[in-house]
């Protein structure tokens, strides 16, 4: 029996003209999130804790933001690879805490859609899926509204 942790974080920029998505879920916006791929930064941040805990590197290293097949991709895609990853090394998924920093607006509506989302990805029931979600207290790029960020911690076990 073994055990392995993972940690991730991510920040995107927030801008007008672009979707907001978060966890897989398309939050109602006036901003979206600015990025290379559908810049999912709740989903970035669950993926380089899912490499971290096997240090298999990060989302970059396997899915470059130089690449063009990877613009405007559905996020899920690199969780499910992620996920596929230590699957293969024998690793599933025991739980996922996560934290999102928005400040606007208000994300209660949406995160248990999130999290029913996540646990089809992680392969996992959704009460192993911790999301939850805070403002930025109007300091800093979260809570100038310029900035949306996540943070993630995920526990794997050996099958
Ligand atoms: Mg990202």
């Amino acid at each position: 029996n073994m055990n392995r942790i993972g940690f991730g974080n991510d920040i995107h920029r927030l801008v007008p003209g672009r979707p907001l998505i978060l966890g897989g879920v398309a939050i109602d916006s006036d901003l979206g999130a600015d990025g290379h791929s559908d810049a999912d930064a709740l989903t970035h941040a669950i993926t380089d804790a899912i490499f971290g805990a096997l240090a298999l590197g990060d989302i970059g290293s396997h899915f470059p933001n130089s690449d063009e097949r990877w613009r405007d991709a559905e996020s899920f895609v690199f969780l499910r690879f992620a996920v596929g990853e230590a699957k293969r090394r024998g690793f599933a998924v025991a739980n996922v805490d996560s934290t999102i920093s928005l400040e606007a607006p208000k994300l209660r509506p949406y995160i248990e859609q999130m999290r029913e989302c996540l646990a089809v990805a992680l392969e996992v029931t959704h009460d192993r899926v911790s999301v939850k979600a805070k403002t930025g207290e109007a300091v800093d790029a979260v809570g100038e509204r310029r900035a949306v960020k996540a943070e993630a911690v995920v526990l794997k076990k050996k099958k």
